[in-house]
């Protein structure tokens, strides 16, 4: 990549946000067109970091841990919406601990005491959690600081994007129509968020392959409680029944949640891929197409790592 060299990022969800920072930082002139600003599924996210559940696997993991490294730094400065935070992840059955959490600060397995009625097992671990809102803000604002501009816009084709010498592709289930790639599809997910009842650590449950979760992640005011994962479904329209079924479940493991107030249900359909998509292509016209997409559950725990490799793409040519 040349300084001021001029890159059009489609998409401002996490992804794109990420990626335009990145690569504005990095001395390009860099545009952003988006339908959504910020994108719906990144709002929707919990959020915490774990790259689970996304392949490919020793991939996700170096994209994951330099994401780490940095949402750390992002803690320190409370503006970012970022809080290393301290919980647990249980299980009902006798579950082995998710590999990524053994080596994250503090991680030790639980004591009986420490988990709700019904739990066999359980690990603690501090960890970020992002308050998605503020945190896709805190991108808007850096991309800004850095120069970049954003311009609110539904695009036919990633060639409508253009022209420019480079178009970076982080539309997440967009892709499917836009590529055209058959291969993604949408994964729905709902979270319910409250007022916070006085919770400073996270709960979420090991519930395998279940489309019923269980998670409650603290954000200082407000909790946000989870959750579904509903697979090939991608409609937005908000379910009050699994809105009620989810309060239900969270409460049952932490009674001070059933007296909090109900502020919003937050939809989203995770974009995913058999194996995440950063990879370059040069189309008939020479544009060079950087694809980021495809990150499933995992979009916002892989961000500075696949932005970073964007960037290494873009240099490298
Ligand atoms: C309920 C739920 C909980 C989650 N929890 C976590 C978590 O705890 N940790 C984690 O790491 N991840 C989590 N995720 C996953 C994460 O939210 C996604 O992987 C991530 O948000 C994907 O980001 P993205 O930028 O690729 O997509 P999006 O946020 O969907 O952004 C896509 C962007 O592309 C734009 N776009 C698409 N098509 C077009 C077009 N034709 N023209 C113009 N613009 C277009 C959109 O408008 C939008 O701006 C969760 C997801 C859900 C739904």
């Amino acid at each position: 990549m040349t300084a001021g060299e001029r890159v059009v990022v489609v998409g401002a969800g996490v992804a794109g946000l990420t990626t335009a920072a990145v690569l504005a930082e990095a001395g390009a002139s860099v545009h952003v067109i988006a339908e959504q600003v910020p994108g719906v599924t990144s709002l929707a996210a919990g959020a915490m970091w774990g790259p689970y559940l996304v392949e490919p696997k020793d991939k996700a993991d170096q994209w994951g841990q330099r994401s780490l490294e940095i949402f750390r730094e992002l803690a320190e400065d409370p503006s970012t919406g970022v809080r290393l935070t301290s919980g647990i992840e249980a299980s009902r059955t006798a579950e082995a601990p998710p590999d990524w959490a053994t080596t994250l600060p503090g991680f030790r397995p639980c004591e009986t005491t420490e988990l709700p009625a019904g739990f066999s097992t359980g690990y603690r671990f501090t960890v970020p959690l992002i308050d998605m809102p503020a945190y896709l803000d805190y991108l808007l604002r850096r991309l800004d600081a850095a120069g970049g501009t954003v311009e609110q816009r539904r695009l036919a084709s990633l060639a409508d994007a253009g022209p420019a010498p480079v178009i970076v592709n982080c539309t997440g289930l967009g892709a499917q129509e836009l590529v055209p790639d058959p291969d993604l599809r949408p994964i729905r997910g709902q979270h319910v968020v409250v007022t916070n009842p006085g919770l400073t650590e996270f709960f979420s449950e090991d519930t395998g392959l279940s489309p019923d979760l269980l998670c409650f992640y603290p954000h200082g005011d407000t909790v946000v409680l989870g959750g579904t994962a509903i697979d090939g479904e991608g409609s937005l329209a908000p379910d009050e029944k699994a809105a009620a079924r989810i309060l239900a479940r969270c409460a049952e493991v932490e009674p001070r949640l059933a007296e909090a107030r109900v502020l919003e249900n937050r939809i989203g359909a995770r974009p995913t891929r058999a194996t995440v998509r950063v990879e370059p292509e040069r189309s008939e016209d020479g544009t060079v197409v950087v694809h980021n997409y495809g990150h499933g559950g995992a979009g916002v725990t892989l961000s500075w790592g696949c932005a970073e490799e964007v960037g290494k793409l873009l240099s490298a040519r």
